[in-house]
Order: structure tokens, then sequence, then C-alpha cells
């Protein structure tokens, strides 16, 4: 009776902060991109949640890409802006062409600046991505509910300490989770985070050392580390990027969905549900 909970587990992960900046990465080899047509499927309306009637975005031209956490934030010229969440299982595509491919819902169609046709492509299966279309000041305001992204040089050891102390009984791997201050972090990061700082996932904020914090600073740094260069993270048939092709962070992995220990190499891995998520440590290398 809690359909929602099973698809959630099902599809885990979803994209997360190194996910989301290799497909930003991607789409902004094709800038700048002048929008010709909008295209929307017949659904698309479940994944745009909020339209500033005012806003147009055929004869604008997508100037940048920035990422805050797990949101993509298109700039147009007009300084409009178009802001992309990618929910479970969505991706933007860079194509050439217009594929036959399932699931497209939102399609920019245009040229990039050596006028070749180029499209966006949205997709998304399960469509629990959101898309709004905002003006500058309204992103500007959504950006400041937003916590800071942990690949910023805002996350500190000092705003980490500072942070745990506002809710000394969570349990450290669901507030890693926590969008309001560790934006970018899901539910793989925050596993590994806590494998790399060899700290128990249910241990409570206020009993982490600051030495640990110092080890969660430097494990965030690892584990985007070792996901970025290889493309983010594929998994059971999930996330591809912007060009069809899966992630190859999985050899990076060191307890999330792992038998072995990857640290240790000897540790068998425990799965719990910790506040309803999946959840995987070494009880031999985390305390
Ligand atoms: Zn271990």
């Amino acid at each position: 009776d809690m359909p929602g909970l099973k698809k959630f587990k099902r599809l885990e992960p979803m994209p997360e902060l190194p996910e989301v900046e290799t497909i930003r990465q991607q789409l902004i080899t094709a800038l700048p991109l002048t929008i010709e047509r909008v295209q929307f499927s017949s659904v698309a309306d479940s994944i745009i949640k909020k339209v500033d009637r005012k806003i147009t975005l055929t004869g604008q031209t997508i100037v940048q890409i920035h990422r805050m956490g797990k949101w993509l934030e298109m700039i147009l010229d007009n300084d409009d802006r178009i802001l992309s969440h990618l929910g479970m299982s969505g991706s933007w595509r860079l194509w050439q062409s217009e594929q036959a491919i399932k699931h497209a819902h939102v399609l920019f169609h245009g040229k990039n600046s050596k006028n070749n046709p180029m499209i966006f492509a949205y997709v998304d299966p399960r469509r629990f991505g959101k898309m709004y279309f905002m003006t500058s000041a309204q992103a500007c305001e959504f950006r400041a509910k937003l916590g800071v992204d942990v690949s910023s040089s805002e996350f500190t050891i000092d705003y980490i300490a500072q942070t745990l102390r506002k809710y000394p009984a969570r349990a450290i791997k669901a507030f890693l989770l926590d969008q309001q201050f560790f934006a970018g972090v899901g539910n793989y990061i925050a596993c590994e985070i806590c494998a790399h700082a060899r700290i128990r996932p249910t241990r409570k904020a206020k009993s982490i050392t600051l030495e640990e914090v110092t080890k969660i600073h430097a494990a965030t740094k690892v584990v985007i580390a070792g996901q970025l260069p290889k493309g983010g993270l594929t998994f059971q048939g999930g996330y591809l990027d912007a060009f069809g092709e899966k992630g190859q962070g999985l050899e990076s992995l060191v307890v999330f969905h792992q038998k072995i220990c990857g640290l240790c190499q000897r540790g068998k891995i425990k799965k719990i549900v910790l506040a309803q998520r999946s959840t995987f440590y070494c009880p031999a290398c985390q305390k």
C-alpha cells in the first residue's frame, strides 16, 4: 500500500551531484544554444511545476548552465532561468537530430553557435523530475533556500561542525541527505562519505568529534573525485548521461551495494534501513 516507496527503493540510486555535474559539463559543450522551438509531451505538465507567464523561451539563447546541488540552472540571454531537477530517473540528452526514444518530455530545438541543429531533450521515464521557468529574481530567491553545495568552497570543516550542532539527535547519514544543508548529497554519496570517514551511519550528530568532522570533509572530496571523472554512477539500469552513456563510477564504491568492504577488503558489508533509505556500512571500518 505504499507504491511510491517501492518504486523509490527499486530505482536507487537516483542522480546525485556527480551525475548532475556530468550532464552539465556535457550540455555546456553545445552552448550557446538558441531555442527555435519548444516541444512538450502530453504529460510534460507533471514535470513543469512553476512557470512565470511572462517567460518566453522561443528565440532566447541558453548562454550558461550552473549547478546548485542536484539542480541545474540554465541561464538565458535575457537573464530568465530554466531550473531542472532530475528526480529519480531524469536526464538531459544532447541530440543532433530528434531521436525516437520514449519518455522525452521537454525538447528545446535549436541551433548552436556553429549554426548546427541541436536539441536539448529532457528524458524522464518515472517523471519525478521537476522543471521551473523563472525570472532571475525568482531563481535568486530559490537559490537562497538551498543548502551549501558540498563541492563548493563554502563547504568547510567549520560549516559541517556548525551544521551538525543544529540537530544533535539526527543520525549522521540521514543528516547528510538533507538538501537544506548538504546540497548534492544523495543516498549513495552519504553511505560512501560515512565509509571513507570511518563513521557508523547511525551515529548521532552530537557524537561526531571535530576530528571526525575533518574526516567527513575529506571523505566528501574523495567520494566526489571517485565519481566525477568516471561520469557518475549507473546502477540497476538507471542513470544515463547527456550522450546516453552509462557512468563508470561503480568501481569506486566501497560499501554501497557491496558485499565486501572496499576499504579493508575483508569486512562483510551490513545493510540496514535508516530513515527509510537503504544504508550500507562496514562494521569493521566504521565505528
Ligand atoms: Zn571495512
